[in-house]
């Protein structure tokens, strides 16, 4: 669609934020639209809401927002992890209706950690796989086998959907 070369490596998370809004306010509504993106959006949705389930009904969620909220850094939470987002994944958020947060919470954390816990939905593959083993070693052999599990699925469909706007976008 637009007529520049989208490659954010190099640029500060500020600017992939505002040309992820840059891309959302030009192209999000002929995205969203797009059936095959708006039926993979749906999907993608369900699965990052089943993995929020599977790791609330596991404790997970409690622990890693007391983790990353009352640990200075924010346990993996830590300022520079934001710097691992590109506008792809922050436009994944905004077609999901998710703000992209831009105020810091404290100097050592991600950008992205609120109060209570992670504020983005669509999260990249370092933040939906890692887990400690403050937290590996409380689950069962099967608890962490299905949160594998469903993690591959979410981001599966991650993986689909920001191949499809990368091409969309660049072309
Ligand atoms: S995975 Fe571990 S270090 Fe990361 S937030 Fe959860 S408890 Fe803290
Ligand atoms: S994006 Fe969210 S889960 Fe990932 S490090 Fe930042 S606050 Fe934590």
């Amino acid at each position: 669609m637009p007529g520049f070369t989208l490659y954010s490596n190099e640029i500060f998370i500020e600017e992939k934020i505002d040309l992820a809004k840059y891309l959302w306010k030009k192209y999000g509504k002929d995205l969203a639209a797009d059936r095959e993106i708006g039926r993979l959006l749906g999907l993608y949705r369900n699965e990052i809401l089943e993995s929020y389930k599977l790791m609330e009904m596991f404790g997970v969620v409690n622990e890693c927002a007391i983790c990353a909220t009352e640990v200075p850094g924010g346990g993996c939470c830590g300022a520079g992890i934001e710097d691992w987002y590109d506008e792809f994944m922050l436009l994944l958020n905004l077609l999901l209706k998710t703000k992209i947060p831009t105020e810091r919470l404290g100097r050592k954390d991600c950008l992205f950690l609120g109060p209570q816990g992670c504020q983005l939905f669509a999260r990249h593959h370092f933040c939906v796989n890692y887990l400690c083993s403050q937290i590996t070693d409380v689950l069962s052999p099967v608890q962490l086998s299905d949160l594998r599990a469903q993690s591959g699925k979410e981001l599966f469909l991650c993986w689909k959907l920001e191949l499809i706007l990368r091409n969309r976008l660049n072309n």
